[in-house]
């Protein structure tokens, strides 16, 4: 039964992950190797739970309830009692390696290790430890208290006993799971990768304007959101970073990032959070 959920990483997902799970009612240690890192999580999820009680969503005791299940800790030595493991680091493979082989070291035997990873093998990071199949991969969309997907993601020795309880846990999250193999890129980004690399390649070739291709994609495809703009939200170097991974993990030359996009790296523009990307957001 799983109570207790460590979180190693407070980042962007991380911190949204950590808020889902005690707003669901789970205690939940969250660690990060930036003691900065986790104040701030700390808080952007009250800010979050805020939101939801201004808009009704939530009771200010639920609020509160939620606040007081979390607990920060700064040593990785406080997982050793915890259920269940969500990291969500740096998207570094050797990073990660190190977390999952200290992670077998200092966690229960039986508790289950999940990766939030965008595109690195859950095989290869279960491959680090003596219990590869209890190693998931629990790839949550980002902004992580509103969006309802969770790919679940099995690695070559994941068993069916740690893909049955982490997707109930999603499920008590309030999330709808969705499983996947463990292959580049999963099932999403397998997808929306080459989709936002095409829209790319289309700017690139003069094909549309950017107004353009992401209207096109929006009126007549129904998408919230461009993909040009969708790109930029991402960041630049994220779908490059994942770009690569599907090219070098399928060698398919389908996958080849679009030179544009790597150009627009290279120059710096990431999208949103550099203030320009496909689009200027500095005014
Ligand atoms: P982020 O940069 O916002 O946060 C990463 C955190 O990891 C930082 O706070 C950093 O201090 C911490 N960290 C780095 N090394 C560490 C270590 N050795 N021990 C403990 N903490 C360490 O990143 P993010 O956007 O939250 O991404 C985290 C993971 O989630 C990545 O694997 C990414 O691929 C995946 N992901 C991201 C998104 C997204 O939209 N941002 C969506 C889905 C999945």
């Amino acid at each position: 039964m799983v109570k207790t959920v460590g979180v190693i990483g407070a980042g962007t997902m991380g911190n949204g992950i950590a808020q889902v799970f005690a707003q669901s009612g789970f205690t939940v240690k969250l660690h990060d190797a930036a003691p900065a890192a986790v104040t701030r999580a700390l808080g952007a999820i009250e800010k979050s739970l805020g939101k939801f009680v201004e808009k009704g969503k939530l009771a200010a005791a639920d609020k509160d309830a939620a606040l007081a299940r979390l607990h920060a800790t700064p040593s990785l030595d406080d997982f050793a009692d915890v259920d269940f493991v969500v990291e969500a680091v740096v998207e570094n493979l050797d990073i990660k390696r190190q977390i999952f082989t200290t992670l077998d070291a200092v966690t229960k035997p039986h508790v289950i290790l999940g990766s939030n990873t965008s595109s690195i093998s859950i095989t290869a990071l279960a491959a680090c430890t003596k219990r590869p199949q209890q190693v998931v991969g629990m790839h949550f969309m980002n902004p992580v208290p509103l969006m309802t997907l969770v790919e679940v993601i099995r690695g070559q020795a994941t068993s069916d006993a740690t893909m049955t309880t982490t997707l109930e846990l999603c499920k008590a999250l309030g999330k709808t799971p969705l499983e996947s193999a463990d292959y580049p890129g999963f099932i999403a980004n397998r997808i929306l990768m080459p989709m936002i690399n095409e829209a790319a390649f289309a700017l690139m070739e003069g094909v549309g304007t950017r107004e353009a291709i992401d209207g096109v994609m929006k009126l007549g495809m129904n998408h919230p959101m461009g993909p040009l703009t969708l790109a930029d939200f991402i960041g630049l170097d994220v779908c490059l970073a994942i770009l690569e991974v599907l090219h070098d993990g399928l060698g398919d030359p389908k996958y080849r990032p679009c030179p544009l996009l790597r150009r627009l790296v290279a120059a710096g523009h990431l999208g949103k959070k550099s203030g320009q990307g496909f689009y200027d957001y500095r005014t």
